[in-house]
């Protein structure tokens, strides 16, 4: 794990917030561009697919100016989704990737192959992964890191289960599975990092975390992020919020302080849904640039 450089504080955050998706350090505005993901995960079929993604095209030139926005198409129609994305300003990533280079893997897609697919993101450690498919902390480590290595922007999951909320573990669990997923990872590698809180208990389950929640949740996030590098890398990082996001939340969540976007499932696959979303990111984007000039 890279040391903590330059005596920065490991300050709690918000250190003082002029806007949602900004922090300020130092007596410096660190602004957050929004970032807006849109996980399809096994769904769509190819031609469904690549519809939704010229419908986004079309319709979010605009929010692009002023928000990140990336599709996770599942991986067959990463090209076609790629290709119907044009040069709309709307990322490609992948919603998993090898912790291997290449070689003897069976089954596996190496972060190369993404990159030749014309992907910028990946997502590691969703839970449906994680808890789904047993994938350990060690393993989404070393799945960041290659990612991180191989300059694929890398959207790092974490979150709690239900239980582990209930037992008041929540921040432990964050915690830790922030320690090893990002050990070993030097603080110079850390630019394509996006860290994405997600519940486990709200994925899916059509309910979200209280906004309350989810601002406690990204705080000490930010804050274990400076325990572990320094007070900078924290400000800078975005940390988005995914679990039941809906046109009908997404105010209320991404007003709150140091939530800087969604991860946003079910909702990702009606483009008017995404559309709405996006709109409001993009918005919140648009003003922060606004207030920085
Ligand atoms: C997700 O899968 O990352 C997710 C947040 O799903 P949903 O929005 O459907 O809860």
């Amino acid at each position: 794990m890279a040391s903590r450089p330059h005596g920065l504080q490991s300050p709690d955050f918000p250190l003082g917030s002029t806007c949602r998706a900004t922090t300020t350090l130092q007596g410096m505005t660190v602004h957050r561009r929004p970032f807006v993901g849109g996980n399809w995960k096994m769904n769509t079929d190819l031609a469904s697919g690549v519809e939704l993604a010229q419908r986004l095209a079309t319709s979010m030139r605009e929010i692009v100016l002023h928000s990140d926005v990336v599709v996770f198409p599942p991986s067959p129609y990463l090209h076609s989704v790629g290709k119907a994305l044009g040069i709309s300003g709307i990322g490609l990533g992948a919603q998993d990737v090898s912790a291997e280079a290449n070689g003897a893997h069976t089954g596996e897609v190496s972060c190369e192959m993404l990159l030749d697919l014309g992907c910028t993101h990946v997502i590691v450690g969703h839970s449906e992964r994680r808890h789904g498919r047993g994938e350990s902390d060690e393993l989404v480590g070393a799945k960041t890191q290659i990612a991180l290595a191989s300059g694929l922007t890398c959207v790092l999951c974490v979150g709690e289960t239900g239980a582990e909320r209930k037992a008041g573990l929540a921040h432990e669990v964050t915690g830790r599975q922030l320690r090893v997923g990002l050990h070993g990872i030097e603080l110079g590698a850390l630019e394509g990092l996006v860290i994405a809180y997600e519940p486990v208990w709200a994925i899916g389950t059509g309910v979200s975390a209280t906004v309350s929640d989810a601002a406690e949740a990204h705080r000490e996030i930010r804050r274990q992020l400076s325990l572990l590098y320094n007070a900078e890398l924290a400000a800078r990082t975005r940390i988005i919020y995914g679990g039941s996001c809906t046109p009908g939340n997404v105010q209320s969540l991404l007003s709150q302080p140091g939530v800087d976007g969604g991860l946003i499932g079910g909702a990702s696959l009606q483009a008017e849904a995404f559309l709405a979303i996006g709109q409001f990111a993009g918005e919140q984007g648009r003003r922060a640039a606004g207030s920085a000039t």
